[in-house]
């Protein structure tokens, strides 16, 4: 079976599981629009957050030949020295995206078929199918932060590094402002960008340049509470991180 078809169904199963998870669990959201509002804000920390230690661990933690998951790994790793990264590649992206929206679609039915109307596992339940559909979303989103196929990615990394070093720090985010505006993102997620709401890729190029922090990707919210705790990690265990090494 080619590869482009084996990927689109375990996106299409995975997108069905997650619709699945949200209708059970904001079935009755209306009854309590706060708690359900909650879930929503915490659903979207709590993925932000997810998606950084998943990251983290295929950078730094996961072998390249370890099962199934060292693939993946290593693609992050190479993706550093060249991120080629395209949202127009969907059937990839959302099957890497399914591989945790899958298992947090799952754990939210599971949770809601348990809840037994508490209030505490309902609202647990929530969170996990918020955070199941960004989970299916996150390299999408991760992918607009790039726009691979749309850029000469060796002119793209020059430019960063002209604008990073010799330009202050104000002035840096300006014009790396100015530079994603001028790239080919629709304009809608570029507005999402800018708002914080999905990743900017102005963030997400000090991921790129210094290797241990901003490790999200969904939209950055957790990266104050967890980069000191990653770059910790980073100078203790892996001091000369080397991305193509199998570790
Ligand atoms: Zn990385
Ligand atoms: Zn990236």
């Amino acid at each position: 079976m080619p590869k482009s078809i084996l990927l689109s169904a375990l996106a299409i199963v995975s997108a069905m599981l997650v619709t699945a998870a949200v209708f059970t669990a904001f079935k009755h959201a209306g009854d309590s629009l706060g708690v359900a509002i909650l879930a929503l804000a915490l659903g979207t920390y709590c993925s932000d957050a997810l998606s950084a230690v998943v990251h983290f661990c295929f950078d730094y933690v996961i072998p390249d030949r370890f099962p199934i998951l060292g693939g993946v790994a290593k693609s992050f790793r190479d993706h550093h020295d060249n991120p080629i990264l395209d949202p127009g590649t969907r059937p990839e992206n959302y099957a890497i995206g399914a591989t945790s929206a899958a298992p947090l679609a799952v754990l939210s039915l599971t949770s809601e078929y348990f809840s037994q109307g508490g209030q505490s596992s309902h609202l647990a339940s929530m969170c996990l199918a918020v955070m199941a559909v960004w989970g299916m979303f996150f390299h999408q989103i991760h992918a607009y932060a790039h726009m691979g196929s749309s850029v000469d990615v060796a002119h793209y990394g020059a430019r960063i590094d002209q604008i990073v070093l010799q330009h202050s720090s104000r002035d840096r985010r300006r014009m790396l402002n100015e530079m994603f505006d001028g790239m080919p993102i629709p304009s809608f997620v570029r507005a999402l960008q800018r708002l914080g709401i999905l990743l900017d890729p102005v963030r997400h190029v000090s991921h790129h340049r210094e290797i241990d922090c901003n490790f999200s990707s969904v939209n950055g919210w957790s990266d104050a509470l967890l980069n000191p705790l990653m770059r910790q990690l980073v100078r203790r265990f892996y001091v000369t991180p080397n991305f193509n090494d199998s570790h």
